[in-house]
């Protein structure tokens, strides 16, 4: 069997609940896998758990059951081929923006000099418009935007294996939005990196991923679905609206949110095999056969 470069076996989280022996699960038996090179997006309603499953993916926190696996090897820990951009882009209060980047660039290859290791950090921080002085302020003197950015270098600088994103973009305004996804595709294109990142931004998912997992609502939170976005690239953020699938897939993520997130939530609608559904939209209905029209006369 092979086993592809990431594997999500059987993963289940629970808490000790402050008001019973029943324990709070937040989801339990999930189980996907991605492919090396592949760029895959997670969309869940808040609190369904997807924070706690990249962590765990990071190896910042634990699972109650089940396993990560990635490389043929268990991830156990935290480790520098997996870059992590954090929801609430955690950055280290006592140093600048520059120092940030630098102390993890530097981490990440011990045999670089000190010039080396700052045109490297330079190159990410230029990328996301902060080498214009900004990159010597300290965090706290920074907006909520330009932190996030800080961590977007920090984490696309060390250049990981799997870059892993917790609504990354969240926190911009839309046109330095576009600038960083277009600068995130360009980086995974130019890499055999792998992306796994949750947003709640349906065209967002669809712009940049490969496949969207869809997460129902917890408690007892699933992936139930890998919806396979189908559009080739490279795509065009003006054109992309007029490919066929395209509303497809939108109206597809927009209905689950909506709806099929909570009916499809609790223990007893998950399948034995925890598997999500695979959901594809290869046939354009302008491609099918039109379908006989039936006029009735009625005299
Ligand atoms: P998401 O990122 O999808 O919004 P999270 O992974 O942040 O969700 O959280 C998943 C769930 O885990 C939430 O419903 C939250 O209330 C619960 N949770 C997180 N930490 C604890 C804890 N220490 N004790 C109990 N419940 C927790
Ligand atoms: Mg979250």
């Amino acid at each position: 069997m092979n086993t592809p470069f990431l594997s999500i076996e059987g993963l289940a989280k629970r808490f000790p609940s402050p008001d019973g022996p029943e324990p709070l699960t937040v989801f339990e038996n999930v189980n996907f896998g991605i492919e090396r090179g592949e760029f895959v997006c997670i969309i869940g309603h808040s609190g369904c758990g997807k924070s706690t499953i990249m962590n765990v993916l990071a190896g910042l926190d634990e699972a109650t059951d089940g396993v990560v696996i990635m490389n043929q090897r268990e991830v156990k820990g935290p480790s520098l081929d997996r870059g992590v951009v954090f929801q609430n882009y955690s950055l280290l209060p006592w140093l600048s923006a520059l120092k940030n980047v630098t102390f993890a660039v530097a981490a990440r290859h011990k045999d670089w000099s000190k010039e080396q290791v700052r045109a490297h950090s330079y190159k990410y921080l230029e990328m996301v418009g902060l080498a214009d002085g900004a990159e010597h302020r300290k965090p706290s003197q920074l907006s909520g935007g330009m932190r996030q950015r800080v961590s977007i270098a920090r984490a696309f600088a060390i250049q990981p294996e799997l870059l892993l994103l917790d609504e990354p973009f969240g926190a911009l305004d839309a046109l330095t939005r576009g600038t960083i996804q277009d600068e995130l595709l360009k980086i995974w294109r130019g890499t055999e990196q792998t992306v796994f990142m949750i947003t709640h931004d349906v065209d967002e998912a669809i712009y940049l991923a490969d496949r969207i997992l869809l997460m129902t609502n917890g408690p007892y939170a699933r992936v139930a679905e890998s919806v396979e976005v189908g559009i080739p690239r490279p795509r065009a953020r003006d054109e992309i609206v007029e490919h066929p699938h395209y509303y497809k897939v939108r109206n597809h993520l927009v209905h689950f949110l909506a709806r099929r997130s909570k009916e499809m939530a609790g223990r007893e609608h998950a399948t034995a095999s925890g598997r999500p559904e695979t959901v594809r939209f290869d046939e354009p209905d302008d491609e099918r056969p039109a379908a006989p029209t039936l006029y009735a006369v009625n005299e």
